[in-house]
């Protein structure tokens, strides 16, 4: 009888306390000072609609109660880089899921290009030290790193169509599968078989312009493997959005099927 209590008190600490520490969270009012960060840093929200705005706000609350910021390389995290990254991050999440990346823990950030020492096992399995400057990472153990000087330049500069953090979290669901490898968790095979038909096509399109020295809407560094591909097919999507329409309908398709948003309508 003992142990029962103590089982029933263990899973109500484990279960019950966190979802309803939760829903106080979710309850309370958006902070007026976050809703102008979004609207400086974040030009899509003050587009959305209103149920979109939302939606985001409730899961921007979510991200910043779960996940744990970390300022590397002497930066002071501010209500700026939390309310920025989370803002980002969750657009990705618009319409489609309650979950905010659950396997995610830490976003470490650092105030400019960071140097990632890593170890390569190059042909003949002759291992390498390499040093290089990385303005984003993504990894499945939980963690994101970021520049702060990208996020915040991809923030106010509409025209390149790139975002760091998109990138990043696009990383992270392509890794909730259990591989990174471009195809996110998707709800049935038939979604598959077209998912990888279409990014099957689109990849080695993407190859043969940069073979041709075409100009590309998508970011040649797609081509490095599936993963980035995917990658920079979501940072085309919600920032150069007209023109992967027009110039990749099928891509457009599914990724809008996978999103669940039609970024053009921010426009
Ligand atoms: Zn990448």
């Amino acid at each position: 009888m003992g142990w029962l209590i103590v089982i029933a008190v263990v899973l109500l600490f484990a279960f019950e306390v966190p979802r309803v520490r939760l829903r106080y969270v979710l309850s309370q009012a958006f902070p007026l000072p976050y809703s102008k960060i979004l609207r400086k840093n974040l030009p899509a929200y003050s587009k959305m609609p209103t149920d979109l705005q939302m939606q985001l706000k409730r899961r921007i609350r979510q991200f910043l109660y779960q996940k744990t910021f970390v300022g590397c390389g002497g930066l002071e995290i501010t209500d700026e880089i939390r309310v920025t990254i989370a803002g980002k991050a969750c657009m990705l999440l618009l319409n489609r899921s309650s979950e905010v990346y659950p396997q995610l823990t830490h976003i470490l950030v650092y105030p400019s290009a960071f140097v990632a020492p890593r170890k390569e096992m190059l042909n003949g399995g002759v291992v390498t030290h390499t040093n290089q400057g990385l303005s984003g990472e993504s990894w499945s153990d939980g963690r994101v790193i970021l520049a702060w000087d990208q996020v915040a330049l991809n923030s106010h500069n509409e025209m390149h169509g790139q975002d760091v953090v998109l990138h990043e979290f696009a990383h992270q669901l392509d890794s909730e599968s259990g591989q990174t490898n471009g195809a996110p968790i998707l709800n049935s095979t038939a979604a598959y078989q077209a998912w990888s038909k279409v990014m099957e096509s689109e990849y080695s399109g993407l190859l043969n312009a940069i073979n041709h020295h075409h100009g590309t809407v998508i970011d040649p560094y797609g081509a490095t493997n599936p993963a980035e591909f995917f990658a920079v097919s979501t940072e085309a999507f919600f920032k150069k959005s007209e023109q992967l329409a027009q110039h990749h309908p099928a891509l457009y398709a599914q990724l809008q099927s996978y999103y669940k948003v039609d970024p053009r309508d921010w426009v």
